[in-house]
């Protein structure tokens, strides 16, 4: 059976709006993806319908105005649960594939010429099309000022040359944002630009044998002389990247929210295997060891539920608190770390199996720790946003 997914703290910050919402995506997880999660993280795919009904939910437009299809507000603890949520469904790589497109339509609504935002939005938020951000090459990923894609203008058009590597929902997205150098070397000199899948000269091969996320349609992209029209460029030339940083921050304090997520798997799944499983005599959870671990477990879970909370609160109060969000970041992916590995202990053989919740989770704590800025390249930000 299905237990329903409970919250460990009362939300101090919770509206009837928040509890509403959190309610729906949570049945909708356990009732809708739960159930086949493996299944079609086995299959390395999900079917598309899935992302419509998603859609249909609202969950893909924070932020984005609603005459582009979105919600027409934003609300940090609602993008943070719906985080939480999905990522108890017992397959990062179908929660990825599914929400992979909202790192590409902030950029979308705040960059694209109007032509664009309104015929490609609706699409992507509606689940109907696929989005994907595009950064990351094949030469390196946490070292963004030195990319080496390049776009020069041949008439009216931009001609992109180079390659993408990872790109999250890259093998299904119809519409992509990517980071191409039209200047000299540095983050300044960077341009974003929008590409459709059926441009000319691109092209796409997947990445299908990966340690975890096999459903999230992760891809390498290839631009051979690839063109694309002159209004393609988002932005300002040459400054693209530096215009879309604060998305970096969202998509930050949404992989705090999956790491949360996580962790309570490896919370909920011990305690009711540590329940049921009979040692020595007793139930596991009468071992004061075993208890410890859980105790551990709930302790990490707390805090960075809290922090998660308070980072909300500040950016609901229209701060954007980055050195906290790149902290909170490493935090709770080592915090996850030690969940999985003891949860992993907890179960025992039974943990080892394919097919559960805690194998899943502990095959794809990297992901979390090193995709969307690692641990050390948060450590580093951090710093420097402390002024150190
Ligand atoms: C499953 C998955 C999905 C992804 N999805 C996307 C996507 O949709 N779009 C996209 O653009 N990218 C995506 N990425 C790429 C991701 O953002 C990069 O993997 C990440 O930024 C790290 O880059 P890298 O792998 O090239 O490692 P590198 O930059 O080569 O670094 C290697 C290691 O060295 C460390 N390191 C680097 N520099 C320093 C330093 N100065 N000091 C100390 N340590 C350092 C890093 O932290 C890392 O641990 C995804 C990655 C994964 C694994």
């Amino acid at each position: 059976m299905i237990k329903p997914m409970q919250p460990s703290l009362p939300n101090p910050f919770d509206t009837p709006e928040r509890v509403a919402f959190r309610e729906t995506i949570q049945n909708f997880v356990v009732t809708e993806i739960r159930p086949y999660a493996y299944e079609w993280d086995e299959a390395g795919d999900v079917p598309w319908e899935l992302h419509a009904k998603l859609g249909a939910l609202g969950v893909f437009g924070f932020g984005i105005d609603e005459k582009y299809g979105g919600l027409g507000f934003d609300d940090p603890f609602m993008r943070s649960d719906y985080a939480v949520a999905m990522s108890m469904c017992g397959a990062g790589g179908v929660s990825a594939a599914l929400g992979a497109r909202s790192i590409s339509t902030d950029p979308i609504q705040k960059l694209a010429n109007e032509e664009i935002k309104s015929r490609v939005l609706p699409e992507i938020l509606s689940g109907r099309k696929g989005g994907s951000l595009g950064i990351t090459e094949p030469g390196g990923g946490s070292d963004v000022a030195r990319l080496t894609t390049r776009a020069h203008l041949e008439g009216d058009h931009w001609v992109l040359n180079g390659s993408k590597t990872f790109i999250t929902g890259g093998m299904k997205s119809d519409y992509f944002v990517i980071a191409a150098r039209t200047g000299g070397p540095g983050l300044t000199g960077i341009s974003l630009f929008f590409v459709e899948a059926d441009a000319p000269g691109f092209s796409r091969t997947s990445l299908s044998k990966k340690m975890g996320w096999w459903a999230s349609n992760q891809a390498t992209l290839y631009f051979d002389d690839c063109r694309v029209p002159v209004e393609n460029l988002m932005g300002q030339k040459d400054y693209g990247f530096l215009q879309i940083v604060n998305n970096f921050n969202y998509e930050r304090l949404g992989l705090v929210g999956c790491a949360l997520g996580m962790m309570k798997v490896c919370l909920e799944d011990s305690i009711a295997w540590a329940q049921e499983r009979e040692t020595f005599g007793k139930p596991l959870i009468r071992h004061q060891v075993i208890r410890h671990k859980i105790a551990d477990m709930s302790a990490k879970v707390d805090a960075v539920q809290s922090s998660l909370w308070i980072l909300c609160a500040q950016i609901d109060a229209g701060h954007m608190p980055v050195a906290e969000i790149c902290k909170a970041k490493f935090f709770a992916t080592k915090a996850l770390e030690y969940c999985a590995s003891e949860a992993m202990q907890i179960l025992g053989g039974a943990g080892y199996l394919r097919g559960n919740r805690i194998e899943n989770v502990y095959r794809e704590v990297k992901v979390i720790a090193i995709g969307g800025g690692s641990e050390e390249i948060m450590k580093d930000l951090a710093m420097r946003q402390m002024g150190l």
